[in-house]
């Protein structure tokens, strides 16, 4: 999504947990511990991905997106679908999205990527808004000033 900002990426500390894994200083009874609140949302609302889960490597990793943020009220905390988001995104300023992989196999998830979306995103991109015009009507005092 193009207006995605602050993204946060966590793709090391997942490698991090895998070495660990791999190691034998965790075991998968640690890493694999998805809630049946997080699984009940990757099954409903959840984004089927590409990727193998690199534990059980037998299902492909579902991608969940949590939101939070003032403006959401009681809908802070909630899973929504991928498709949900660029509607939110034009209708509230500003939201946090958390991306958890889930494993409906062997329950393993982890935090993916966290970012922003909202309107005060577009309004930074150029497109219309309070800032552009407050810098017109600028101009135009900038002008009478000049006429005097
Ligand atoms: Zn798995």
């Amino acid at each position: 999504m193009r207006t995605q900002r602050q993204v946060v990426d966590y793709s090391l500390r997942k490698r991090a947990v895998l070495r660990e894994l791999l190691a034998g200083r965790v075991g998968t009874y640690d890493v694999c511990d998805a809630s049946p609140y997080l699984k009940n949302a990757a099954r409903f609302h959840g984004e089927p991905t590409d990727e193998r889960c690199p534990i059980c490597r037998s299902e492909n990793l579902i991608h969940v997106h949590y939101i939070y943020g003032d403006e959401l009220k009681q809908s802070a905390g909630q899973a929504r679908t991928l498709a949900e988001l660029p509607v939110l995104a034009m209708t509230l300023r500003e939201f946090q999205v958390f991306v958890v992989e889930v494993c409906l196999g062997c329950d393993w998830n982890h935090l993916v990527e966290q970012y922003l979306l909202g309107r005060d995103g577009l309004a930074e991109a150029g497109s219309e808004g309070d800032a552009v015009g407050g810098d017109v009507s600028g101009t135009v005092r900038r002008r009478r000033e000049a006429q005097r």
